[in-house]
């Protein structure tokens, strides 16, 4: 998931960081910025991760296509026919089928 925003930079400002994200991002502006962001935010970047890590439900089967379409509660995204899926354990102790890549092995 990524969000959009549009930012405002001084043009000697916007003039390096192209430059700079050329050389180093393939000329990706987002990538050169995500990588200053992450590199000023480490621990909280990685706090973060591991929290959202920490509240996936817990993978208990195989995954396997999804046979017919439904909505995975994790991501609340449409589960389409075809995609990996599996049951899962929640923290509450409910079991319930979630893309395979919403929960943890
Ligand atoms: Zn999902």
């Amino acid at each position: 998931m990524s969000k959009k925003k549009t930012i405002s930079l001084p043009d000697y400002v916007a003039r390096i960081a192209e430059i700079k994200a050329k050389l180093k991002f393939g000329g990706n502006f987002s990538n050169y910025l995500q990588y200053l962001i992450c590199s000023d935010n480490a621990d909280d970047i990685k706090k973060l991760l591991e929290d959202e890590e920490n509240q996936k439900p817990k993978q208990i089967s195989e995954a396997r296509p999804a046979e017919f379409s439904n909505r995975c509660p994790c991501c609340n995204k449409k589960i389409k026919i075809g995609e990996k899926i599996c049951n899962a354990l929640f923290n509450d102790g409910h079991e319930q089928f979630v893309h395979k890549k919403c929960c943890k092995v």
